[in-house]
């Protein structure tokens, strides 16, 4: 049987009892042949050069020299014994050093005979010197065997006590990949996907990627092996979203009433832009379609997405279907009601508003609201996905700024109606393409990608602390303006203290520049309770306090158009969605908006590309790009499930052009034939299904 080689426990191989069978286990997660060969190589080396003595530099990961050894001696005592081999070649010498086995090497090496050594060189003192180096007999190694590629395995501590150290599990590798052959492995992708993208075959993808006979071949290798997982990520992800809007009935929201009419027409407080009218198009022909939409909406801090969600709730309302938005936080969750029950006053609509303080008798009315039908809108935090919220017809949820809503949380709306409800996810943390169809693949996309007009685009500057004088000079200009002004400071747990005391030393050090009663100033900080915080905003609100410092409790939901100036504080300590958030909370009234960017004189070449973006550009999607080219996927915001991909070999910062080769494929192939049923493609059936016995449950991950 073709699969039973890749099944097959790693015991079967020479060398492998139960003891180093454990530990691979243990440390790799390595059971059966097939998670052996994707314990892929981290990199490769050049064994086919010599260095010299004198060149050795630090910079050298690894050197092979070419030698002799002139003299073996073995120093120390006890514990601290070891052999020192001074090693000569034309150009000088360096000592080899052996401290486990050494009494073993000294045994078998000789002196006055030439050597070729491997090893990495480490600086001891003001010389180098090579630790525990591959060592053999020049007369005996054919240099026709070195690889100019040779594979280097990550690996621990414990694997290292059992022997399997890079070198150790090179040579399990070479017996196992010695095996490998069109039969023991079998292709899991499509002639039609191998010939269309020039794809090597599985079997001797496996066998280069661990033991490459040229560059050339290493590429392909890599190139074949990276395109099959992405592909059948991106496979499985669209068969889930074609799944869903070909099997998942949804309300059919067939008519455009008089509630969405007479809105547009009377009461529309400006003109849409077109991005937005777009984007209601789209939302529009999917709640009309029968099936279940699942919609992520993409659009910058301030790109008008509540009045979208308004005008689908609208249309929910004309079919006679109930919705609701949820909302991260209470401050959101009460803005947005806010908002909304101004925009729809004049409509007759009834709305209203559940969060965690809610007071029973108020949820009491509010429940059976619901359940009759009356109420038509409902705004709130998570509460709203409590279990004792029913509705009598809910058509359409929305959700707004909910990264780690997941498939999981999804599923748990659909029991909310008789019919799954319409899902449209909104969010302005502008997430880079590649990955948005990675993480949210099964979900369509709609992106505004423009502002309402009249918006001037902020103006960031960065300053030093040797410039704060002119920063005060600055705000000092724009309060007698008359606007006011945001300073934040960073304030993070594991420095919790230090930021706080700066936060209050930054505080009073503004009073003294702008001293009372001319000036007020709020403070607004996690150690307040909701009273104090809530008394300081509405002072700042109200236009009392020209000056609000805080942490960034401000982050969400707070719209003061008077606000024009954001001054952040140790800017270089704030990632670059965090500056570009907080950048969000001005420009929104008609004034000229700055931002001030203040960070240390000394800089990290990270925390410098930080704040030269931030400079650069307002656009998110730009800012997002180079945020994850700094931090690599896993820590990109609404990307925190990266970890259930457990990517073997494509990297989704790097690979971004595979991705959307493969996106095109998997979509390609799923247009002409749905159910993988067709005889050319059952190969790809298997092999989804092969993947699914050996990935994670996306269903379980939140
Ligand atoms: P976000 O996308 O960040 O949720 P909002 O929906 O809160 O943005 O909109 C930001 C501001 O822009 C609000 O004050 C809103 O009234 C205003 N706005 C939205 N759409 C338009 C438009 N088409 N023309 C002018 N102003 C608009
Ligand atoms: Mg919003």
């Amino acid at each position: 049987m073709a699969s039973s080689f890749l099944d097959t426990p790693i015991e079967y191989l020479k060398g492998i009892g139960p003891q180093r069978a454990e530990v691979l286990k243990s440390e790799l997660g390595v059971f059966l042949f097939r998670d052996l060969l994707t314990h892929y190589p981290f990199r490769y080396v050049d064994r086919t050069k010599f260095q010299s003595v004198s060149e050795i530099s630090e910079e050298m990961p690894y050197v092979q020299l070419r030698g002799v050894i002139e003299s073996l001696t073995t120093v120390g005592v006890k514990r601290g014994q070891r052999l020192v081999a001074i090693f000569r070649d034309g150009s000088g010498t360096i000592e080899l050093v052996w401290f486990q086995g050494h009494k073993w090497m000294a045994d078998k090496l000789k002196t006055q005979t030439e050597y070729i050594v491997f090893g990495k060189p480490t600086l001891f003192g003001r010389k180098f010197n090579l630790a525990h180096p591959e060592i053999e007999l020049a007369s005996s190694v054919d240099m026709n065997l070195k690889s100019a590629f040779q594979s280097v395995y990550h690996s621990t501590e414990k694997l290292k006590g059992k022997g399997f150290d890079s070198e150790g599990l090179r040579r399990l590798m070479r017996q196992l990949v010695s095996q490998i052959n069109q039969n023991s492995i079998e292709e899991n992708l499509s002639d039609e996907i191998l010939s269309d993208f020039k794809l090597m075959p599985k079997w001797e993808a496996m066998k280069q990627i661990h033991f490459p006979d040229s560059n050339l071949l290493l590429q392909k290798a890599e190139y074949r092996l990276k395109f099959e997982e992405l592909f059948f990520i991106q496979l499985k992800l669209l068969r889930l979203h074609h799944i869903n809007v070909k099997t998942v009935p949804g309300a059919v929201f067939s008519k455009v009433g008089d509630c969405f009419n007479d809105f547009y027409n009377k009461h529309l407080p400006f003109q849409l832009t077109g991005a937005q009218k777009r984007v209601v198009k789209e939302i529009r022909t999917d709640m009309g379609s029968g099936h279940q939409m699942n919609r992520l909406l993409q659009g910058d801090v301030g790109s008008g997405k509540t009045l979208v969600a308004v005008l689908s709730m609208l249309l929910a309302i004309d079919n006679g279907f109930q919705s609701c938005i949820m909302a991260p936080t209470e401050i959101l969750a009460n803005q947005h009601y806010v908002t909304i029950a101004e925009l729809l006053s004049p409509m007759g609509i009834k709305i209203a508003l559940l969060t965690g303080s809610s007071t029973t008798k108020e949820r009491k009315k509010l429940h059976a609201e619901l359940e009759s039908g009356e109420l038509k809108i409902l705004i709130g935090t998570h509460a709203l996905i409590e279990d004792k919220v029913k509705f009598a017809n809910l058509g359409l949820v929305v959700i707004d700024e909910q990264h780690r809503f997941g498939v999981a949380q999804r599923a748990k709306l659909r029991d909310k109606g008789k019919v799954p409800p319409h899902i449209l996810i909104m969010t302005a943390t502008p997430i880079p393409r590649t990955l948005a169809m990675t993480f949210y693949g099964d979900l369509d996309t709609s992106v505004i990608d423009e502002m309402p007009p009249g918006r001037k685009p902020i103006r960031t500057s960065h300053y030093m602390e040797t410039q704060r004088l002119r920063v005060i000079g600055f705000m000092r200009e724009q309060i007698e303006l008359g606007r006011q002004i945001y300073v934040v400071y960073p304030l993070i747990k594991e420095s919790e203290k230090l930021d706080f005391q700066n936060l209050q030393k930054g505080h009073d050090d503004l009073i003294k520049e702008f001293p009372q009663p001319k000036y007020q100033i709020s403070i607004v900080h996690g150690k307040l309770t909701s009273e104090q915080k809530d008394f300081e905003m509405q002072r700042f609100v109200r236009g009392e306090t020209q000056i609000m410092v805080a942490t960034t409790v401000i982050e969400v939901g707070v719209n003061i158009p008077n606000a024009s100036v954001m001054v952040i504080e140790s800017a270089e300590r704030f990632g670059l969605s965090q500056l570009h958030q907080l950048r969000g909370r001005v420009g929104r009234g008609a004034e000229q908006s700055y931002c001030i960017l203040m960070t240390s004189y000394k800089l990290g070449a990270d925390s410098r590309t930080r704040m030269e973006t931030m400079v650069r550009t307002t656009d998110g999607f730009e800012i997002s790009e180079v945020d994850l080219k700094l931090r690599g996927p896993g820590d990109i915001e609404g990307t925190q499930q990266s970890g259930v991909l457990d990517l073997k070999i494509a990297d989704l910062v790097r690979d971004g052009q595979i991705i959307q080769l493969a996106r095109t494929a998997a979509q390609t192939i799923l247009n002409e034939d749905a159910d993988l049923a067709l005889e050319k493609n059952k190969i790809l059936h298997k092999g989804l299904i092969q993947r699914e016995k050996t990935r994670p449950d996306w269903a379980k991950v939140g």
